[in-house]
C-alpha cells in the first residue's frame, strides 16, 4: 500500500476546498516549501455544487447598502438564532474575499456604468448579489481551478475517495483512500485535516445537489469525534424544476428578484396569502407556502410566471435557465409558465466549529457547506453559503499554519469492505418523513427502519457507490436523531407536531 505524508490535506473542490489551497498557497511557508499541502476530490475536480450555484454570492458593495443591514437580512432569515458573531466577521469580510475571487479570475457581470451588476434575491433588503449571468458558480469553480497546479510541496488528486480516517496516539490523522480507476486502496498521513465535502443532497429523492453530496466529510467527522449539529436543518428550495429523476435542476430564485410570480395551478398568484415580502420571502416560508398550496388542490406542483418579463433581459441573464428548460421541458419561459416544486438544496447545520473552521478535534476543520459555522442560524440567507465557504477558507490559514512539530505516525488498520444498502429506500424514507413538514410518528418509523436496514446490512466487498450508500444510511440515522431531539419549529425545521417559535 502507496503511503505518503502532507502537513495539510484538504478533502474537496467545490469553493471551500479550493480557496483553502489557494490562500495557503500565497503564504511565505508554503513559497518557501516549509509545508506541504495536498488536495483531495472523489470525481473530477468540477464536480462540486460550487459548480452549479446560479444565483451568485453577496457581499456589500452598492451605494445605499452596508454590513447593518447585510448583518441584519442574515439574522431574520435564521430566526435570530445565528451567531452574530460570526455574521459580523463574514459579512464585514465579504468585499475583500470578493476581491480576491476577483484577483484569481472570477469575471462578475458589470452594468453600463462599468460597475458591478448587483441583483436582490429572496430575504435581502438591498442589491448585493454578486453573479455572473446565471452561471455564478461555474464561473467561480473554473477561475479557482485555473490556479491549481502541482509543485514538489502541492498535490492535486481527482477521483481519489476518502473512505475513513483515524487519528494516531500521536495526533497524525490517517486517511483510508481509494483509487477507483486503479481499484486500489492507498494510505496518506496529516497532521491537519481540512473537511470541504459539502452538502447531504443525496439523502432525498429529489435533490439539486451533485452526486457526491453524499455527507461523507459528516461521517468522518463524527468518527473522529468532532460534534454534529442542526442535521435537520435542511433549507428546501422553493423550485426546483418539476422534471423526472433525483437531480433536479434549480429554477434560481434571482429569476423572482427579476418579477417572476409563483402561481398554483388554478393560475392564482398566492404568495399574498403567506408573507407580506411575497415571492421574495425567505425559502422557507415560500417552500411552505407551496407545499400547502399542493396540499390544498393535490397538486403535484406550482408554476412559476415568467411570461411578462423582458425576453431580452431573460436571455441576457438567464441563459441557462431558459436552455435548460427547453432542453428537458421543451418549455420556452418567455412564453410559458415553469412547473416547480421544492426540493431539497442545503445543508443549514453540520460539523460544528469555531471562527477559524477548527472544530473540538484538535487539527480537524470542517470548511464550507458540510460545516455548522452559526452564519445561518435556521436557515441561510440566499448566496451567503459561497460567501461563508470562502471566508472561513481565510479565516482558518492562519491556524492551519501552526503545525506540530514532526511527530511518528503509529500504524492503524482500516476495513476493507462495506454494507450493501439500498440507497433509494433511505432516500424515500427521509422525502417521506424528514420532508419540508414533519411529524414526530414519522420521524420515529423512519428512525426505526433506517436502524434496522443498518443491522440486517449484509457485508460486501468495497466498492464506492455501495459505501457511499452506507454513509447516507449513518447520516440519515444522524439526521433523524437530531430531527427527534428539536424541540420548536423555527427556521427551516417544521414539524406540525411542535409549536411555532420565532416566525421572521
Ligand atoms: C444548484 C445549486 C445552486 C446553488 N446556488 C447558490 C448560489 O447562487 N449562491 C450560494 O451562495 N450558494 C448556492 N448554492 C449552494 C452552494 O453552491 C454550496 O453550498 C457550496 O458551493 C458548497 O461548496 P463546498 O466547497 O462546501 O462543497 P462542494 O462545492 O459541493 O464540493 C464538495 C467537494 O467535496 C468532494 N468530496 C465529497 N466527499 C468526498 C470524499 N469522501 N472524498 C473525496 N472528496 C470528497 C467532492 O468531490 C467535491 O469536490 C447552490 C447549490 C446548488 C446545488
Amino acid at each position: 500500500m502507496i503511503h505518503s505524508h502532507h502537513d495539510i490535506v484538504i478533502v474537496g473542490s467545490g469553493i471551500a476546498g479550493l480557496s483553502t489551497y489557494l490562500y495557503l498557497s500565497e503564504t511565505e511557508a508554503f513559497k518557501q516549501r516549509e509545508i506541504s499541502v495536498c488536495l483531495i476530490a472523489k470525481s473530477t475536480l468540477s464536480t462540486t455544487n460550487t459548480d452549479w450555484a446560479q444565483g451568485g454570492i453577496a457581499a456589500v458593495h452598492a451605494i445605499g447598502d452596508d454590513f447593518e443591514k447585510h448583518i441584519e437580512d442574515t439574522m431574520v432569515a435564521g430566526v435570530y438564532l445565528n451567531d452574530i458573531g460570526i455574521v459580523r466577521k463574514v459579512v464585514e469580510a465579504g468585499p475583500a474575499l470578493l476581491n480576491d475571487l476577483i484577483r484569481w479570475g472570477t469575471c462578475f457581470d458589470k452594468n453600463a456604468a462599468n460597475d458591478y451588476d448587483l441583483a436582490k434575491e429572496g430575504g435581502h433588503s438591498e442589491a448585493r448579489i454578486w453573479h455572473a449571468e446565471d452561471q455564478t458558480g461555474h464561473a467561480i469553480q473554473s477561475a479557482l481551478m485555473q490556479h491549481l497546479s502541482d509543485s514538489t510541496n502541492a498535490k492535486v488528486l481527482e477521483n481519489i475517495l476518502l473512505v475513513d480516517a483515524i487519528k494516531d496516539s500521536n495526533g497524525q490523522f490517517h486517511l483510508h483512500l481509494f483509487n477507483e480507476s486503479e481499484n486500489c486502496f492507498f494510505e496518506i498521513t496529516t497532521s491537519k485535516l481540512v473537511l470541504a465535502t459539502g452538502g447531504t443532497g443525496m439523502l432525498y429523492s429529489k435533490t439539486t445537489n451533485q452526486h457526491v453530496a453524499t455527507g461523507d466529510g459528516i461521517f468522518i467527522a463524527e468518527k473522529l469525534g468532532a460534534s454534529i449539529e442542526n442535521l435537520s436543518y435542511i433549507q428546501f428550495h422553493p423550485t426546483g424544476l418539476f422534471h423526472d429523476g433525483n437531480i433536479s435542476f434549480l429554477v434560481s430564485e434571482a429569476l423572482r428578484g427579476a418579477g417572476a410570480v409563483l402561481r398554483n395551478q388554478q393560475g392564482e398568484a398566492f404568495m399574498d396569502q403567506y408573507d407580506e415580502r411575497l415571492d421574495l420571502a425567505p425559502r422557507d416560508i415560500v417552500s411552505r407556502a407551496i407545499h400547502a398550496e399542493m396540499r390544498k388542490h393535490g397538486d403535484a406542483c406550482v408554476f412559476l410566471d415568467t411570461t411578462h418579463l423582458s425576453p431580452a433581459m431573460m436571455e441576457q441573464h438567464f441563459p441557462a435557465i431558459k436552455a435548460q428548460c427547453k432542453t428537458l421541458l421543451n418549455i420556452d419561459i418567455t412564453k410559458e409558465i415553469i412547473p416547480v416544486v421544492p426540493v431539497q438544496h442545503y445543508s443549514c447545520g453540520g460539523i460544528k466549529v469555531d471562527a477559524f473552521g477548527e472544530t473540538r478535534v484538535p487539527g480537524l476543520y470542517a470548511i464550507g457547506e458540510v460545516a455548522s459555522t452559526g452564519l445561518h442560524g435556521a436557515n441561510r440567507l440566499a448566496s451567503n453559503s459561497l460567501l461563508e465557504a470562502i471566508a472561513f477558507a481565510k479565516f482558518a490559514t492562519e491556524k492551519l499554519l501552526d503545525l506540530p512539530g514532526a511527530q511518528q505516525s503509529v500504524p492503524v488498520s482500516f476495513k476493507k469492505e462495506c454494507y450493501g444498502i439500498d440507497r433509494n429506500q433511505v432516500q424515500h424514507l427521509l422525502s417521506e418523513h424528514a420532508g419540508i413538514i414533519k411529524n414526530t410518528r414519522g420521524l420515529k418509523t423512519a428512525l426505526s427502519t433506517l436502524q434496522d436496514l443498518k443491522s440486517n446490512a449484509p457485508v460486501v466487498g468495497f466498492n464506492p457507490y455501495d459505501h457511499t450508500s452506507g454513509v447516507l444510511l449513518e447520516v440519515a440515522i444522524m439526521l433523524i436523531a437530531d430531527a427527534l431531539k428539536q424541540e420548536k419549529n423555527r427556521g427551516v425545521f417544521y414539524n406540525e407536531d411542535l409549536v411555532n417559535d420565532l416566525v421572521p
